[in-house]
């Protein structure tokens, strides 16, 4: 039995924090805001893969308020649901994301999120995809690279 997931995720930008998307560090002037690292293609892969499990999502599981979730690398919560996804009987067949993104431009770290996030989940690295596209300047804080928005699917298949 193959189940689906999707997820969703959107940080707010400032200036002094570390972007990091996808376990990834990209240089930039500005990074996310979040009680974890705020890797917000991570918690969109995350809420995918716990969709498609039927397991709630990732402010259920790693609640904002808690501290031992404070500036955590979101690689080690996505470890931890992988692990759940597995107890759960599943294996992960692909996950495909997209990254909005107005700047910097994603394309000279996309193989390395690829490969850092395909590693993680013992994945392909061609099972693993991440669209980089930017808001063509509209939407607000989006087009003024004072926020990211990720996207995730995925699909899991029954053992
Ligand atoms: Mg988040």
């Amino acid at each position: 039995m193959n189940r689906v997931g999707t997820g969703w995720d959107v940080h707010r930008l400032e200036e002094g924090r570390d972007l990091i998307l996808g376990g990834v560090r990209i240089d930039g002037p500005k990074g996310c805001v979040g009680h974890s690292d705020g890797d917000a293609l991570i918690h969109a892969v995350i809420d995918s893969l716990l969709g498609a499990c039927g397991l709630d999502d990732i402010g259920t599981l790693f609640p904002d308020n808690d501290p031992r979730y404070r500036g955590i690398d979101s690689v080690l919560l996505l470890e931890k649901v992988v692990e759940l996804v597995r107890s759960k009987g599943f294996r992960i067949v692909n996950v495909d994301t997209t990254v909005i993104l107005q700047s910097p431009k994603l394309g000279p770290y996309k193989a390395q999120m690829r490969e850092r996030m395909a590693k993680v989940l013992s994945l392909p690295v061609e099972c693993f995809d991440v669209k980089a596209k930017t808001a063509e300047h509209m939407l607000g804080e989006l087009g003024a690279a004072d926020a990211v928005v990720c996207q995730s699917v995925c699909l899991l298949e029954r053992q």
